[in-house]
């Protein structure tokens, strides 16, 4: 008999214990040769006003097992907790979200028969650092932060699993018409890392069109790889149109941990029924079986539940025209168990290879890079009056040299040239820059601002100017 792995597991809330329950049933029946360590993790813990939803033992258990597999946690909106899930992604260093969306129809109904194809979602950056403030009484900012770092792992990681699996493209999913730094940059990663595989067809869409084509025309899909923001949409997109986002699993990998879950979340609203459908966490928890190299159990329940599908047993979310029973949660997991040794008839029939092939981590190397600091852009909490009346206060505090050279109010330009018919809030960005673009000292900026609040102006923020390779890292004054 094989030695047995240990697994953190988390049942989740919701309707988190009634799934895991159903999967832990199933694992049980195959003989799956894993053992669990079970850790108090989310509501219950946020209700003790433990803020981060989880124990110093409940790390402890994760960073000793390397391997999770958690029910969906509930993320309390607002009063400073914070989401466990990104937590989890974040500290753990678990960089890509691995979400296949496959439809199996005509077992479960879906308008894309067809539709196969894998989302691969960056899962540290972007959007999901956290990094908010509310910086005037209008306005509130949220740090989008993307690395070329972070950009290479994940988009490598996409191209070495369209090799891996057999895959034959891969899709880069961007806003770079509006993001061209950040958004840019994942592009030109995107661009560069995709010469490594010239066997795999490539291409990229704007996040807005691609989703309306993902929708409408999903099998022109195989894989996506895209930043953590659009991919967590894109990926729900794409569960539901398979016919339930109850039917999709996914992997959260890194370098040394991995955290399996289902995509969708704790379903508030049908907790405690005893109707969710497992599907979506045994999905997750067979592909944690591969990633522990236990291939043929993998394939084994995979079979079962694709069998289990085929004959008509059906949660209510996925109970449709073609649908024959429709069961509860546990009889769902009892009929899966039933069909342990048997194969579907018509859908594909899952055979996880023995030897997995690996991705091939890459640690980033940085490029020697030049790097000035050229200016300022002062953010202000301002509102006494018009652009030009601030202009005019910030321009006495020219020097030959460093001068104001444009004011924003959330992005736009409003001083020199403004419209009148543009709308000001009480947030302007008012950027000084050196005249050459030459490198200054950090005590030039110190000394505005200390000239700043001799004025008694409230600067809220700065960024500074700099230029890299002689190029501008920072976008320009008009959009
Ligand atoms: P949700 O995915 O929980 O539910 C959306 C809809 O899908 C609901 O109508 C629900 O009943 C249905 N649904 C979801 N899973 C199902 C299943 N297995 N079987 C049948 N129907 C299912 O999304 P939500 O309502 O936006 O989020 C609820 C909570 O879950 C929130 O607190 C959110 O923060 C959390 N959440 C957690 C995760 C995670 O743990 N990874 C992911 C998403 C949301």
């Amino acid at each position: 008999m094989s030695k047995k792995t240990t697994v953190t597991l988390a049942k989740g809330d919701g309707i988190g214990p009634e799934i895991t329950n159903a999967v832990l049933s199933i694992l049980e029946a195959a003989k799956a040769p894993l053992e669990f360590e079970e850790i108090e993790a989310g509501l219950s813990l946020y209700q003790k006003d433990i803020s981060t939803g989880i124990t110093d033992a409940g790390w402890k258990s994760l960073r000793k097992n390397k391997v999770f597999l958690k029910g969906p946690i509930t993320t309390p909106q607002g009063g400073g907790m914070k989401s466990l899930n990104v937590a989890i992604r974040t500290t753990l260093g678990l960089f890509a979200n691995v979400r296949p969306c496959i439809s199996y129809h005509p077992f479960i109904t879906s308008k894309h028969p067809k539709m196969d194809l894998v989302v691969i979602r960056e899962n540290e950056e972007d959007l999901y650092t956290g990094i908010e403030h509310q910086q005037t009484a209008q306005v509130f900012q949220c740090l989008k932060l993307v690395s070329i770092p972070g950009s290479e792992k994940i988009i490598r990681y996409a191209f070495d699993y369209a090799r891996n699996h057999g895959r034959k493209k891969v899709s880069c999913f961007i806003k770079d018409n509006i993001m061209k730094m950040t958004d840019g940059m994942f592009h030109r990663v995107f661009d560069e890392i995709g010469l490594e595989y010239p066997e795999i067809e490539k291409d990229h869409y704007i996040i807005d069109i691609g989703t309306a084509r993902l929708a409408d025309t999903p099998d022109r899909f195989d894989i996506i790889v895209t930043p953590n923001l659009y991919g967590d949409i894109i990926s729900d997109v794409a569960a539901q149109i398979t016919g339930s986002v109850g039917i999709a699993g996914s992997s959260n990998i890194g370098e040394s941990c991995a955290m399996f879950e289902a995509i969708h979340g704790a379903a508030p609203d049908i907790a405690g029924q005893g109707i969710a459908n497992p599907s979506g966490l045994l999905l997750a928890a067979i592909q944690m079986l591969v990633h522990l190299n236990l291939p043929g159990y993998a394939s084994t329940i995979h079979n079962a539940l694709l069998a289990t599908l085929e004959e008509g047993t059906h949660t209510a979310d996925i109970f449709r025209e073609n649908s024959k029973v429709k069961v509860s949660t546990s009889e769902f997991a009892e009929a899966v168990i039933k069909n342990i040794g048997n194969k579907p008839h018509h859908l594909k029939v899952a055979n996880y290879p023995t030897e997995q092939a690996g991705f091939a981590y890459k640690k980033y190397s940085q490029q020697p890079t030049e790097k000035k600091l050229i200016g300022v852009d002062v953010f202000f909490d301002w509102n006494d009056g018009s652009p030009e009346s601030l202009a005019e206060k910030l321009q006495a505090l020219n020097e030959d040299d460093f001068q104001l050279e444009m004011i924003t109010n959330r992005g736009v330009q409003v001083w020199p040239n403004g419209f009148p018919e543009t709308f000001c809030t009480d947030h302007w960005r008012c950027r000084f820059i050196q005249a050459d673009k030459k490198d200054i000292a950090h005590t030039r900026i110190v000394d505005l601002l200390s000239r700043i609040d001799d004025l008694n102006l409230d600067f809220i923020k700065i960024e500074n100017l700099y230029t890299f390779n002689g190029k501008a890292g920072f976008s320009s004054s008009k959009n």
